[in-house]
């Protein structure tokens, strides 16, 4: 293997125009810091840089959305994520910001310089004007539809939805972001990147890149294949830096051509702030560069970020590898800060432990294709992998051990099975590293969880607690190679989780702080003798009820099969004077039910009306008639009101589940659904109701209640309503 002196780690740098969500932490933040700490772990010199992007349209938007300067907006939401990084216990070497005053000068170096060397020239092109609003309208100030997903609202720089990259003429029905006006292309002088010129030396570049993972590879390769072409990198906007051309001032660079130089300057700040050369890291050829991102910024990273060194400098460092993920997303989604889909890292750091995090993220990460981030999935990845697997194995050890020797145990003779397990953790331990030498971060935690669930399968087949009885050496030699898993765990999954990993190293006796631990200690074994601390559980298990109250309303819902059904047919019950007999279209399936609304409607206003169906209620005979489930309606004092849907038949109700198991009558009564009025985020339903799901802006619905709490019942046009007046609170059965 090539040997690595010094690692700089360049991570994409997230706008300062909103918190940081949890979708970027597996995308771009938790991988490069695993990279890091373990790269720092084999002892080579790490420089890890990236700040806040505090220019650009997304500042500007959101800073006249919040009504504060861009500079205000930016210097706000700089404090807010550096501080949620270091929460998360990401660690960088220097993480600055763009207003930085050194950043602009070297900004401007590079642009002038590039400017001399011709690679950078000016022209006219033409940019969307409005003229409402009297001014240009760069990138995010032109809003439309994305040509290629067809998502609406989308900006003008780029689709959230489908990570297009854009230039606003791109978008279908151009609007003016500000007025809503339709703009008109006038033309305008600006400088472009001579990216044309690259073309050559790119391919070249890229010649011995087959080792990158193959979604960037591809991407790269696109691009080229197309014939790169140059692009605008000045911008007609009062905030940014300045192009610093006389006559053009007034003009700011692009942010994106501005921001990835970052890298560079913010590395000549970490040298000036530490006394050391930083041109160590950028003109040393034994120094790798590696640049962690979304695949949203991989073309600034492998096509315009090189373009721009080669033209600044010969004797800079290109990137060595560039493993951009794919998007980690939320219910299906893409996580947007400007649309409101947002499970912001602040917040998730309220609810959990830092590991508890790390570990949930780091087991989603979207390596090679979109992944989905959801409670449920974190909620059971913890108990069942970190707590049951992981944490459970070294509790258990660190207990008994204490509890019956109180220090490391003497080993005594090895037999097949002991030496076996020996071979496992030397194979575990040289797996994760190949892992985390080549970015495969989900492989890497894998191997980890394989070796604690060998070590879960060693405890149980010696069983210390006979062998302790019957054979003490025999047991203190179980104790001593199960804790040498435990040791090479507390090494190998540093990277991932260092909080829990410095608590499990002072528990074993031995230093408590990573940034002393080596990768090779995970193959040392524990001195014997060595005195021991009583150990705490690493992990905390998490309970799904207490953490979201509104999900387990949710989830006993779960429990009923509630359909949209069509009436197709009504006739009198030939035995019951105040019976009907309906046939239902639910969709896939046609049934026939029992209802005794005879006396309250007539048969031609029942015809064609759509009500809600419980479809998984035990078949009863009425009057002879076997009814194959239930149409709900509300009843007051003599009236009965059927429930009313505008769905498709056979939709489900929100929050009820398609093949539940069937109920009997009598424990469909124990949900308590009731008619309600909606109001300001409650349910007015005889008393007031806190609401934890549905739209309440509908004057009439029926509402699931529990635990003093309403779920709103609908469908995917909306909530279900009682089809006549009834008064809140009215029964629904
Ligand atoms: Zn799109
Ligand atoms: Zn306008």
């Amino acid at each position: 293997m090539h040997f690595m002196k010094r690692v700089l780690i360049g991570v994409a740098w997230p706008y300062a125009n909103g918190p940081i969500h949890i979708g970027q932490v597996g995308g771009c933040y938790l991988p490069p810091d695993i990279f890091r700490k373990y790269n720092k772990m084999k002892g080579r010199e790490v420089l890890m840089v990236s700040g806040s992007d505090q220019h650009g349209t997304p500042i500007t938007v959101q800073a006249e959305k919040e009504g504060m300067s861009p500079g205000e907006l930016a210097e706000k939401y700089h404090t807010i994520n550096k501080k949620a990084i270091e929460d998360l216990g990401v660690e960088f070497d220097l993480f600055t910001y763009t207003m930085h005053p050194r950043h602009k000068e070297v900004a401007q170096d590079i642009f002038k310089t590039l400017y001399d060397k011709e690679h950078i020239y000016m022209d006219v092109m033409e940019i969307f004007h409005c003229s409402h609003c009297t001014r240009f309208l760069p990138d995010r100030y032109v809003t439309g539809t994305c040509p290629r997903c067809g998502a609406e609202d989308v900006k003008g720089d780029q689709c959230d939805e489908c990570g297009l990259l854009l230039d606003p003429q791109d978008l279908h029905g151009p609007k003016c972001m500000i007025c809503g006006s339709e703009p008109e292309l006038r033309e305008s002088e600006h400088f472009f990147l001579r990216l044309s010129g690259f073309q050559k030396k790119l391919e070249d570049y890229l010649e011995d890149k087959d080792f990158w993972k193959s979604n960037v590879l591809n991407f790269t390769r696109g691009w080229l294949k197309e014939g790169l072409k140059d692009r605008p990198i000045s911008r007609d906007m009062k905030w940014g830096i300045p192009v610093p051309i006389d006559g053009y001032q007034d003009k700011k660079i692009y942010v994106w051509f501005e921001a990835v130089i970052g890298y560079y300057s913010t590395s000549i700040q970490w040298g000036e702030r530490n006394q050391r050369d930083w041109r160590e890291f950028w003109k040393d050829p034994d120094c790798r560069h590696y640049y962690f991102l979304g695949k949203d910024n991989i073309p600034f990273h492998t096509i315009i970020w090189p373009a721009i060194l080669m033209g600044y400098d010969e004797e800079l460092n290109l990137p060595y590898n560039v493993p951009g993920n794919q998007y980690m997303k939320f219910q299906g989604k893409q996580f947007s800060t400007s649309r409101g889909l947002v499970v912001s890292l602040p917040d998730v750091l309220e609810m959990f432990d830092a590991d508890a995090v790390r570990y949930y993220v780091s087991s989603v990460m979207p390596e090679l294709r979109d992944t989905n981030f959801s409670w449920e999935d974190m909620v059971d990845k913890n108990n069942s992998e970190l707590v049951g697997n992981l944490g459970n194995f070294i509790h258990r050890v660190l207990s008994f051990t204490f509890q019956n020797f109180g220090e490391v145990p003497i080993p005594g003779e090895m037999d097949e099975m002991d030496r076996s397990v020996l071979d496992f953790i030397e194979m575990t331990v040289e797996k994760v590293s190949d892992c985390l030498e080549e970015c495969r971060f989900k492989d890497g935690l894998r191997s980890i969880l394989e070796l604690s669930r060998e070590g879960n399968r060693y405890f149980n087949d010696r069983a210390p607690w006979v062998e302790v009885k019957k054979d003490r050496d025999r047991c203190g030699t179980t104790l001593n190679v199960s804790l040498r898993i435990v040791k090479a765990l507390s090494v190998i999954a540093t990277p991932y989780l260092p909080n829990s990993m410095d608590e499990l190293s002072g528990y074993l006796g031995l230093d408590s702080d990573w940034h002393n631990r080596t990768w090779d200690q995970a193959l040392e074994p524990l001195h014997e003798g060595t005195h021991l601390e009583e150990p705490k559980p690493l992990y905390k298990h998490m309970d799904m009820d207490e953490l979201f109250p509104e999900k387990r309303v949710l989830s006993s819902l779960k429990q009923l099969d509630l359909r949209v059904g069509k009436i197709m047919d009504v006739k009198d019950h030939p035995d019951a004077d105040k019976l009907y007999l309906f046939t239902v279209d639910l969709g896939d399936e046609k049934r026939t039910l029992v209802a005794g609304l005879k006396p309250y409607y007539d048969k031609e206003e029942l015809m064609g009306k759509k009500g809600v169906v419980v479809a998984n209620l035990e078949p009863a005979k009425l009057r002879g008639i076997e009814s194959q489930g239930m149409i709900l309606a509300a009843e007051n004092e003599g009236t009965v009101s059927l429930v009313i849907s505008h769905g498709e038949p056979g939709t489900n109700i929100k929050g009820t589940q398609r093949g539940a198991g069937m109920i009997s009558f009598k424990d469909f009564l124990k949900y308590e659904l009731v008619v309600g009025e909606g109001a300001d985020g409650t349910v007015k339903a005889g008393g007031t109701y806190e609401t934890v799901g549905g739209d309440v802006r509908a004057q009439s619905l029926v509402a699931y209640l529990q635990d003093e709490k309403a779920f709103v019942l609908e469908d995917d046009t909306g909530p279900v309503y009682p089809h006549k007046p009834v008064p809140p609170g009215s029964k629904v059965r």
